[in-house]
């Protein structure tokens, strides 16, 4: 299983790893705050030339595509032509060619290192959207909504601690519940 980092989030693909660092009930935002922005840098390899407001537009781009095909809208909707017509655009900005370099294939891009890594990070997202649809999930604990990618038709959660607590939250509520009633007749 791939494991997913909880403050980081790096570790699916590169589009769905700049999606869930938006910011949610327990988080702040990744891109926004100085110490996880770099951390989040780091692991992503994306460069420093592009900047925060830069990523954060590029997130925005790709959430606008990948969290409706989350929740099952189809490819072909009105509604996604725009965002997918945006992520086409990118990824057509700096194609990548074949080269071979010290004696190895590379693959490398013809474009400054910032629309070098929007090109990719839209492409990644393009891929998600089209060949992993039926897999791709926003977890379903309230105030998480993170992106994940799953094989198991049941899972809801994007991790162990979101399962945990909402399993947590849900127990509350079922012991709760007939005290309220007591009480109100009582
Ligand atoms: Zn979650």
């Amino acid at each position: 299983m791939t494991r997913i980092d909880w403050w980081t989030a790096v570790g699916l693909d590169l589009s769905i790893d700049l999606a869930n660092t938006a910011p949610d009930l327990d988080r702040p935002d990744l891109l926004l705050h100085p110490i996880l922005q770099a951390g989040w840098r780091r692991r992503s390899g994306a460069p420093d030339e592009a900047t925060a407001d830069r990523l954060v537009d590029l997130r925005d781009s790709i959430r606008a595509v990948l969290v409706p095909v989350a929740s099952g809208v189809a490819l072909a909707d009105p509604g996604l032509a725009r965002g997918i017509a945006g992520l086409n655009r990118l990824a057509a900005s700096a194609p990548t060619v074949p080269q071979i370099e010290d004696g190895e294939l590379v693959y490398v891009a013809r474009a400054s290192p910032p629309d070098a890594f929007a090109a990719e990070v839209a492409a990644a997202a393009l891929e998600t959207a089209a060949g992993r649809r039926g897999r791709l999930r926003a977890c379903a604990r309230t105030g998480c909504g993170r992106l994940f990618v799953t094989t198991r038709a049941r899972r809801t959660w994007c991790g162990d601690r979101c399962g945990t607590r909402a399993r947590v939250a849900r127990h509350r509520q079922t012991i709760d519940a007939p005290a309220r009633r007591a009480t109100q007749t009582g």
